[in-house]
């Protein structure tokens, strides 16, 4: 109390240095990277497959496709599950893009629900109300390591028939019930992009326990080709396909990030146990919630401002920008994670997809509204929060929870000065 904060000249609460980058890299990916190197080929080569069954492994899922992205993925994911034009498939208002626009990709039609304040996950009520005779498949995305009530999801779809797919993008090793998330739906999908859990800088994986939704998304990743059991090419395009392959040496990487995972996430959850006790008593933060049998993995530490007792209901996104300011002047490594609720980006709100209306206006699609205020949770989410994620990687530990706990601690017993700042 009293202390100058940064943002006016103070000392930092977290020295320049103390937080280090993510990911760690030793000798263990020195050493497969270049040995990858050395062979002779850099496509689909022996790495490429050792990963997929490692990966499978470790998931505990029969079937995993390394891919060149998260979104490649979850595209697959849609077609495996038969998501096509004018198909709707229901997504959260919150999330990544990508988890929204795969079914735009085979003009399928996104029709969103609101998130539950709590869980910032999809609001499983919502889910129900959003059903339509057209509605094909639900994107359980489990946002920021949290797993969303998949119970209750599978009961939903069980009910009426439809798909499950799995956004794990940023849930690696996250549970429910004890279970891994990635095994509750029908498919699932995982980024291995340089802010994940699991990097190697791009990449991603499309899994399934069941061979034939497995093949069916398959038929993507490689032009349209789906190649018999043997494995030979036939050259011949069955349908529509993309090139959703990833190179060698990027499997190379991931193989030996992936020696590393499991040490990377209990890291992860001390760290963050570390962060929620130091926060416990600091005013006006709202820390993330873990309900019993879910096991978070901590991808991101999501903090919300309380911003009606701050006062600032009614400009909450401008003044939540110099709290954010005044943290990261502090030495804190945080952000917005994502500002928009994702039916207000303009694709949506413009229907500008693939041009002339289309997917929204072809034929067989119904017309769907994205008007923004069926989605109020989304947006104060989006207006009152700031994300964390290097902080609580390795190779950083609990000491630098505490550091960055200070620095919430100061900003927060000092708000007069952050409402000083222009
Ligand atoms: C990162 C992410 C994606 C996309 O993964 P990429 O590998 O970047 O394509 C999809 N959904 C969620 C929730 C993500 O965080």
């Amino acid at each position: 109390m009293g202390d100058k904060l940064a943002i006016h000249g103070g000392v930092k609460a977290v020295p320049h240095g103390t937080i280090k980058p993510w990911p760690p890299i030793d000798d263990v990916d020195r050493e497969y990277v270049l040995k990858s190197l050395e062979q002779p080929t850099h496509t689909c080569g022996p790495n490429y497959q050792a990963l997929e069954k490692e990966f499978a492994e470790w998931a505990g899922v029969r079937h995993a496709l390394f891919c060149n992205s998260g979104t490649a993925a979850l595209h697959m994911a849609v077609v495996a599950c038969g998501c096509g034009v004018g198909d709707e498939v229901i997504v959260p208002a919150y999330t990544w893009p990508s988890s929204v626009t795969c079914c735009l990709h085979h003009n399928a039609i996104p029709v969103f629900a609101d998130i539950n304040w709590d869980t910032m996950n999809i609001d499983i009520p919502k889910i129900e109300a959003a059903i339509t005779p057209r509605t094909k498949a639900i994107v359980a995305v489990h946002l920021h390591g949290l797993a969303v009530d998949m119970d209750a999801v599978c009961d939903i779809a069980k009910r009426h028939g439809l798909r499950v797919i799995e956004d794990c993008c940023q849930a690696h090793g996250a549970t429910f019930r004890g279970t891994k998330v990635g095994l509750f739906g029908d498919v699932a999908a995982f980024s291995t992009n340089q802010n994940k859990c699991l990097v190697s800088g791009e990449g991603g994986f499309f899994t399934s326990d069941d061979e034939d939704l497995f093949n069916l998304g398959k038929t993507l990743w490689y032009f349209g080709e789906s190649r018999p059991p043997d494995g030979s090419a036939e050259f011949h395009t069955y349908g529509m396909g993309w090139m959703y392959r990833a190179t060698e040496l990027t499997a190379a990487f991931a193989r030996a990030q992936l020696t590393r995972l499991d040490d990377y996430l209990s890291r992860q959850k001390e760290n963050a146990a570390r962060l929620t006790e130091c926060l416990a008593d600091v005013p006006h933060v709202i820390l993330p919630a873990e309900p019993d049998g879910f096991g978070h993995n901590w991808y991101n530490y999501t903090v919300r401002f309380d911003m009606e007792a701050l006062g600032h209901s009614d400009d909450a996104a401008a003044f939540r920008n110099k709290m954010v300011g005044a943290l990261k002047a502090e030495g804190v490594d945080t952000g917005v994670w994502q500002g928009w609720p994702v039916p207000k980006m303009t694709v949506f709100q413009a229907k500008n997809g693939y041009g002339h209306g289309c997917p929204w206006e072809c034929p067989h699609a119904q017309p769907v509204d994205y008007s923004i205020d069926q989605f109020p949770v989304a947006q104060k989410h989006a207006d009152w929060h700031t994300g964390m994620t290097t902080p609580l990687r390795a190779p950083n530990g609990p000491d630098v929870a505490e550091a960055v706990a200070a620095a919430f601690r100061k900003v927060m017993t000092n708000i007069d000065q952050v409402e000083q700042v222009e």
